[in-house]
C-alpha cells in the first residue's frame, strides 16, 4: 500500500486532460482524453488527410488496425498478429461467435450468463436464432450463487454438446472477474471453445491469453484504454484458428487483396480476414495515444494500484455507508474483481443525480438501484475516491438527494 499512503496523484494523470473541480469516477464507461490524442489527431487531420489525401492510405492508414491491434495484444498477452482493431465490440462478437459457430462439428450449445452485458446476450441470442434453429442458447442465471462459485458453475455446465462459452471477463454491473484460465481449460477438455469479452478488463487486469490458450476475444477501447467516444473495438483470435474459421461478414478489407477488386472473395490468410469495411481512421488514430500510455504505465503496476483504490473504497463504504442503508454488490476479495465497484441503495437514482449536480462527483447509475464507481488507476486520485464517500454521506445525512426526482430517466 506504499504508494497510496501519499496523496500524490498517479504520475500519468498529468498526461490526461483533467479538471480538478470534478471527481470523475466513470472511466469504466468513457475514459479521459489523453493530451497526446489532441496533438496526434490534429496532425492526422491537418497533415495526413489535409495534404496527403488518397496517398494517406498507403503512407499511414492501411497499417493502423494491425499496428494498434498489436499494441493492445501486448496488454492482453497475445502474440503479434493475433489482435486487430475494427468495428464495435458487438459487431466483433458477432463475427467471432459466427465464425466459431460454423466450425464446431455440429455442437449445438452456446453458454453464457444472464449477468453478461445485454448487447452480448442480444448478439449471441440473435446468432443462435439466425444460424440454426436447433442451437441452444444457455444463458445461466447465476444471481443466486456466490462470486466464489461462479467460475466453477460455468465449468460444470460445459459438456460435449457445447460449441463455445462466451462471457464477459469482468461483469459490467458487479465488477466480478471470471477465472479465464480455468474456464478456458474446462472448455478445451470438452472440445469446446471460448470467446471472452474483455471490455471491462483490458487496461486494468493483466492477461495471458496466449499462455492460457484462449481461442478468441473481443473488447472495447473507450473505457480503460481511453480511446474516445465510440472508438472502434478490438478482436483477438489465436493464430492457429486464423485460416480455420471464416468471418461471417465478408467485406473487401477482409479479402486477401482488397484493391484487386476481384469479384471472387478470397479471405486474407491472417487476422486481417476479420476486418470488414474501410476503417474509421480518425477514430482509430484517437485510440493509439491512450494505449501507449497504458503500455508505458505497465499493466502490473496499474493492477496493483487498481486493487488498492477499490479496496480503500470498499473499506470506506463498509465503515461509513453501510450504516446509512447502502449495500456492496461487488466481490470483497480484490483478486475477484475488476476496477469498478458497485453499491446499491433504494434511492440510488436520486443520490446519483445529487452526486453529479451538487457535488461534482461523477459515477454512473444502473437500474434498478446500482451506483457504479470506476477507478481508472492511470489517472484516478485518492482525493476523488474520498470526495465520493463524503458526498454520499452528506447526501444521505442532509437528505439533499430528495431535491431530485425519483423517476428514472435519461441514463447513459
Ligand atoms: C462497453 C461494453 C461493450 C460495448 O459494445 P459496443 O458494441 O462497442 O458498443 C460490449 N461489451 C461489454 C461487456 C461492454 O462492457
Amino acid at each position: 500500500m506504499s504508494e497510496l499512503k501519499t496523496a500524490a496523484p498517479p504520475p500519468f494523470r498529468s498526461l490526461f486532460v483533467t479538471d480538478d473541480t470534478i471527481a470523475y469516477l466513470d472511466g469504466n464507461s468513457l475514459g479521459r482524453l489523453p493530451r497526446q490524442a489532441v496533438v496526434y489527431l490534429q496532425k492526422v487531420i491537418a497533415e495526413q488527410w489535409g495534404k496527403d489525401l488518397i496517398s494517406g492510405w498507403n503512407a499511414h492508414w492501411l497499417s493502423m488496425p494491425a499496428r494498434i491491434g498489436n499494441k493492445i495484444g501486448q496488454l492482453i498477452g497475445a502474440d503479434a498478429g493475433e489482435t486487430i482493431v475494427s468495428d464495435s465490440t458487438s459487431v466483433n462478437l458477432f463475427k467471432l461467435a459466427g465464425a466459431l459457430m460454423r466450425s464446431t462439428n455440429g455442437r449445438k450449445k452456446i453458454i453464457t450468463d444472464r449477468a453478461n452485458f445485454p448487447s452480448d446476450l442480444y448478439v449471441l441470442g440473435g446468432l443462435a436464432r439466425s444460424t440454426d434453429e436447433a442451437i441452444k442458447f444457455q444463458s445461466m442465471d447465476l444471481d443466486a450463487c456466490d462470486f466464489e462459485s461462479m467460475s466453477q458453475r460455468i465449468c460444470d455446465a460445459i459438456d460435449e454438446d457445447t460449441a463455445f462459452v462466451s462471457l464477459s471477463h469482468v461483469h459490467y454491473k458487479s465488477g466480478f472477474a471470471y477465472d479465464i484460465e480455468s474456464i478456458t481449460l474446462a472448455a478445451h477438455q470438452h472440445g469446446a471453445r471460448v470467446l471472452w469479452d474483455l471490455s471491462h478488463s483490458v487496461g486494468v487486469l493483466p492477461m495471458q491469453l496466449r499462455a492460457w490458450n484462449v481461442d478468441a476475444a473481443v473488447g472495447c477501447t473507450y473505457k480503460y484504454l481511453n480511446g474516445g467516444p465510440g472508438a472502434p473495438a478490438f478482436l483477438y483470435l489465436r493464430s492457429d484458428l486464423h485460416s480455420a474459421v471464416d468471418n461471417p461478414i465478408r467485406g473487401w478489407f477482409g479479402a486477401m487483396n482488397p484493391f484487386s477488386f476481384s469479384v471472387d472473395y478470397v479471405p486474407s490468410p491472417d487476422i486481417q480476414r476479420f476486418l470488414v469495411g474501410t476503417p474509421p481512421i480518425l477514430s482509430l488514430a484517437a485510440i493509439e495515444p491512450g494505449v501507449d500510455l497504458v503500455l508505458q504505465a505497465g499493466i502490473e503496476h496499474l493492477r496493483e494500484r487498481s486493487m488498492q483504490l477499490t479496496s480503500e473504497f470498499i473499506a470506506l463504504v463498509t465503515e461509513r455507508l453501510l450504516p446509512l442503508g447502502f449495500t456492496i454488490q461487488s466481490p470483497l476479495d480484490a483478486t475477484m474483481r475488476g476496477s469498478h465497484v458497485s453499491i446499491s441503495h433504494p434511492n440510488a437514482w436520486q443520490i446519483t443525480q445529487d452526486l453529479i449536480q451538487r457535488y461534482s462527483v461523477i459515477p454512473d447509475f444502473r437500474k434498478p438501484s446500482t451506483i457504479r464507481f470506476g477507478f481508472a488507476p492511470i489517472y484516478t486520485t485518492r482525493d476523488e475516491l474520498h470526495r465520493a464517500i463524503e458526498a454520499m454521506e452528506s447526501s444521505i445525512k442532509s437528505q439533499s438527494y430528495r431535491d431530485f426526482p425519483s423517476h428514472i430517466q435519461g441514463v447513459t
